[in-house]
């Protein structure tokens, strides 16, 4: 088994493994070929899937193929997974940055692209499947092992069936999720666990601000550190607020001065505001670091070279809407911790968008001048974290004990129908309030006559992501029956909120009051007295057959995404193989020609020669044809192996007489 932590961003993801000497986050990219071919160093995974009419390109292949195949490239998964197509939040927030068709298919949101020459669709929970099997190709190809096990981070405030997906999103991957961890939770762990000098338990925990600001989102935690353990005391969101949002300021301020400089509208050409967005980053990322910075677009759209500059006080003042909104989910964090902001006693801050300095200045504002920490790896501290809690939950590594406390930020809520012939009975309660721990099970008691349902739901959709449906799940407590006594039966219902922070009704059973004789022991010493009575005892009689159902798609949906999802898997791999296998016979042509001149000169015939160099040629010609521009992987192969037919002896001659000097040497040495 193996031990992978996932950070799923919505810009770019990062892997962390676990082996015997730490965790290592890796950063170069894996190449399926023997020899790697690019290793630049890389943390940067893109979260995007591109379909063309040959393959899918998932991750970096697919950002290189994104500007010619924009329309066609897919990002935004972690944003609408687990979403439906009519939250109002697609509109308002994430449309603006999707290419690609969006379409509702059975209540979720999917897309429509042109994939192998024809249109498919695709639901979200089936892209990130994808992208997350290429994650773990790249972890098992790192690893050199299979992987299952994994930990994924995902941000604190995804709603039960974002996360029902995910995890279904997991399985068409192949991967085994061992937790869903709130992303925050994992960069706590990952600093809680590296930390030698934590108070003791009975001593004031120290309490540390973390603040992750991304591409999409902003998230902060207050955390609660003590030997050996952290408590998540409260979390706050601005989920819709990240560097992609400064982006789009530098967009409509750059867009607005087009019109007049060159006299275009981007916003006619979703082109353009892709290759604007593209500069604008760039110039964004130049600003943290300079006063000034240049904005250079090449054929922006009418054959325009667009260029023009920004400085850092007109950027400030462009997004100065986003900007006054950084103070907004740090004073929630320490209003809901019961905290004042002297009593917060560090603050790490973490992702790209951290790096804006106008951000850094506000959050340092916010708390009082205070030094921002930058202990944690900005890029790696949620997969760095992720990695940790795979590995305590995993038995492949012994580490340190480090209990996490984390909490739910929505209330969830049961609800049912009266029992006939009890008036006064509530038909709801709050079964996990808000900030209740995970994970958590619960006890509800029912007396009842006979069947009953149960419902879950979130008690407050205003505190949700806008058009989520509050609507969790249904239990039916079957072959309930009337004790022969005639009172009504007590059934126990066990609730669970789980590692991944999903609700469940996990077991029904009835409980029965029985009459028992036991001893019962009173007095003590000389006075002891020893009696044989008759005690009420509460008394498990048997479990209720149950049904449930959760808003997530059928089990019978899921393995079909996941078939599907291993064809697509396998012809992928063989697009590249193939490519692999032509490139590898267009190699052997031009190194075989030149070698011909040079290094196997002296041990080759005439004759021969001649005969290689035609079939060389023929081969060359070949891969140039119709035919073999778009040939099969077995087709490049035979071509190969027959043109090593006539080669290999001649290499051999060569290699021969390369050698034996070499032997004879080593001969003399040995003499
Ligand atoms: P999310 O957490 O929202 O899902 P993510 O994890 O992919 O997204 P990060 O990798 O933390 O996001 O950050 C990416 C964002 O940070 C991008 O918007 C990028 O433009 C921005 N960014 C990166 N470096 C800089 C920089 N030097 N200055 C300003 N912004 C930067
Ligand atoms: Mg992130």
């Amino acid at each position: 088994a193996s031990v992978v932590g996932i950070d799923l961003g919505n810009l770019s993801s990062k892997i962390g493994v676990a082996r015997h000497r730490g965790i290592d986050i890796i950063t170069n990219e894996v190449s399926n070929r023997a020899t790697p071919t690019s290793m630049e160093p890389r943390s940067h995974r893109s979260s995007l899937i591109s379909f063309t009419p040959r393959q899918r390109h998932l991750g970096e292949a697919a950002k290189t193929a994104e500007t010619s195949n924009f329309k066609n490239t897919v990002g935004s998964l972690k944003r609408l997974v687990g979403r439906s197509l009519s939250d109002p939040e697609i509109a308002e927030f994430e449309k603006k940055f999707i290419n690609a068709e969006l379409v509702d298919v059975n209540g979720t949101v999917g897309v429509k692209v042109n994939y192998l020459g024809e249109p498919a669709t695709f639901t979200y929970t089936q892209l990130v499947g994808a992208y997350l099997s290429k994650l773990k190709d790249t972890a098992s190809a790192e690893l050199k092992q299979a992987v299952s096990d994994v930990v994924i981070a995902v941000p604190g405030w995804y709603t039960d069936v974002q996360r029902r997906a995910l995890l279904d999103a997991g399985a068409i991957a192949g991967l085994n999720p061992l937790r869903l961890i709130n992303d925050t939770t994992a960069v706590a762990l990952g600093y809680g666990i590296t930390k030698a000098d934590l108070p003791e338990s009975a001593d004031a925990p120290r309490h540390v601000c973390f603040v992750d600001i991304g591409h999409s989102n902003y998230s902060v935690a207050i955390v609660a550190f003590s030997k050996g353990q952290l408590t998540v005391k409260s979390t706050a969101y601005d989920r819709n607020f990240g560097g992609r949002d400064f982006d789009f300021a530098l967009v409509q301020h750059f867009a607005e001065e087009f019109k007049t400089k060159y006299k275009i509208d981007v916003f006619t050409s979703p082109k353009a505001i892709f290759r604007l967005s593209a500069g604008c980053e760039r110039l964004k990322k130049i600003l943290s670091a300079n006063a000034e910075a240049p904005l250079n677009v090449e054929s922006i759209m009418n054959d325009i070279d667009a260029s023009s500059s920004l400085n850092r006080e007109t950027f400030e003042s462009l997004t100065d809407h986003l900007l006054s909104r950084v103070s907004n989910p740090l004073e929630e964090a320490i209003a809901k911790a019961g905290l004042s902001i002297d009593q917060i006693d560090a603050v790490e801050v973490v992702g790209g968008s951290i790096r804006i300095p106008a951000i850094k200045d506000r959050i340092q504002k916010f708390f009082g001048g205070k030094t921002l920490g930058f202990t944690l790896n900005q890029e790696e501290a949620v997969a760095r974290g992720a990695t940790f809690a795979c590995a305590s939950l995993s038995p492949v590594f012994r580490v340190r004990e480090f209990a996490v406390h984390d909490i739910t930020p929505y209330p969830v809520k049961v609800s049912w129908e009266k029992e006939a012939g009890n008036p006064d009975e509530d038909t709801e309660l709050v079964v996990f309030p808000a900030g209740n721990a995970i994970p958590s099970t619960k006890i509800l008691t029912f007396y009842r006559q006979g069947p009953f349902e149960l419902e879950a739901q979130y008690a407050e959709p205003s505190v949700m992501p806008k058009g989520t449906n509050p609507w969790i799940g249904k239990f039916t407590v079957k072959k309930v029956e009337k004790p022969a006594t005639g009172d009504l039966a007590c059934v126990k219902v066990k609730a669970r909120l789980n590692l991944h922070g999903i609700m469940n009704f996990e077991q029904a059973y009835i409980v029965e009051e029985v009459e028992k004789e036991e001893v019962v022991v009173t007095g003590e010493g000389e006075d002891k007295v020893e009696e044989k009575k008759m005690v009420k005892k509460i008394q498990k009689k048997g479990d209720c057959p149950v049904v449930s159902q959760y808003n997530s798609a059928p089990e019978t949906i899921v393995n079909d995404w996941t078939e599907k999802e291993g064809k697509m898997h396998s012809e992928d791999k063989l697009v590249m193989e193939t490519e692999n296998c032509k490139n590898a016979l267009e190699e052997y042509v031009y190194d075989m020609r030149s070698k011909l001149e040079g290094r196997y000169a002296t041990f080759v015939q005439a004759k021969e020669k001649e005969a290689l160099l035609a079939g060389l040629q023929d081969a060359e010609d070949w891969l140039y044809s119709e035919e073999g521009e778009d040939a099969t992987k077995s087709a490049y192969v035979q071509k190969l192996d027959a043109l090593k037919v006539m080669g290999d002896p001649i290499v051999l001659r060569w290699k021969e007489s390369e050698e034996r000097p070499k032997a004879a040497a080593a001969l003399r040495e040995e003499i």
